[in-house]
């Protein structure tokens, strides 16, 4: 059913052991790499369990260093949270990411939805609203296809406001995606009043469908609790036919993960979206 490039395997260098020295002077290569053209975005689908339909796609950052080669969003989004970098990364990603899903509904003529993920940082920003506002203006996208993925492990009493925040963004037609669920603190009287139009199951459990009943209950509950709540559901990490079988059987309306696609460059996506228009 698959074979969404699923050979699209991707490298990483291997960043050496940091001391202090390496630290900065990764920051300031950082600091220069938005404006010398080293941030690409990478797009994974998110299909449909049953028709296998790509839906939409999440925006996954990749950093290109001419000399280091890949360095994983892993390594460098702690440090642009940490050096506040990720104030301007994040905005070039969304408005980058929301260009490509507009040129990609204007050619292919599908409502695909597309994800962006946010930091703990740029939801403290008190112009974040504006943010997204302009970049749907300035793209022409409607905000009703954009998806904010906040995960569920940031500190929330650090951020003041979070609530009307996200609710703000869903005001103005932006759906909110709790990214990385069952991995925080949250209590179920926190997420019953998270204004989420959509879990997103770990792929912790994910992995474990098959191999741990423990997750498997999980996962299931997940669902029930999210179906029960009316809000979507997805699970990410999805890898093996047996997790497809299972998720959907267990009515989990959406899925991500490399038995479908892995990351791909705009281009090749984009190349996927005109394969898939033939079919
Ligand atoms: P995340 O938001 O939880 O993203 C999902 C991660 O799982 C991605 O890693 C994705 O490539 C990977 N993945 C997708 N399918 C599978 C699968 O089937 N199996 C496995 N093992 N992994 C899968 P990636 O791209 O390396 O990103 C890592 C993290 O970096 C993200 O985790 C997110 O927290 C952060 N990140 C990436 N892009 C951005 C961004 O634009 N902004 C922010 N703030 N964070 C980002
Ligand atoms: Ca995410
Ligand atoms: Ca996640
Ligand atoms: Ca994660």
């Amino acid at each position: 059913a698959k074979g969404m490039g699923r050979n699209n395997f991707q490298t990483y260098v291997a960043v050496p052991e940091e001391s202090h020295q390496q630290r900065l002077a990764l920051e300031s290569k950082l600091r220069l790499a938005e404006r010398n053209g080293e941030l690409r975005a990478y797009y994974q689908p998110q299909v449909s369990s049953q028709t296998e339909d790509i839906i939409g796609m999440e925006a996954l950052i990749r950093w290109e260093h001419p000399e280091l080669g890949m360095i994983s969003p892993g390594f460098f989004i702690p440090l642009a949270e940490d050096t506040g970098l990720i104030v301007s990364i994040g905005e070039w990603m969304l408005r980058t990411a929301l260009a490509d899903t507009k040129r990609w509904h204007d050619r292919f003529n599908l409502p695909l939805r597309i994800s962006v993920n946010l930091s703990a940082l740029q939801l403290k920003q008190p112009n974040l609203k504006d943010v997204v506002e302009r970049a749907v203006r300035d793209t022409g996208l409607d905000a009703k296809h954009v998806e904010l993925e906040v995960t569920e492990s940031i500190n929330v009493k650090g951020i003041p406001n979070l609530i009307e925040t996200l609710q703000s963004l869903r005001d103005m037609g932006c759906s909110i995606a709790i990214d990385d669920f069952g991995t925080g603190q949250s209590s179920l009287d926190y997420i019953r009043r998270f204004p989420a139009d959509r879990i997103k199951i770990d792929q912790v459990f994910v992995r474990n469908i098959g191999v741990d009943p423990d997750d498997e209950a999980i996962v299931r509950a997940t669902i029930n609790m999210s179906q029960q709540l009316n809000r979507g559901v997805i699970a990410e990490g999805v890898e093996y036919e047996e997790h497809l079988r299972f998720l959907r059987d267990h009515g989990c309306e959406e899925l991500q993960g490399y038995l479908f696609c892995r990351p791909l460059p705009a281009a090749s996506f984009e190349n996927l979206l005109a394969e898939r228009e033939k079919l």
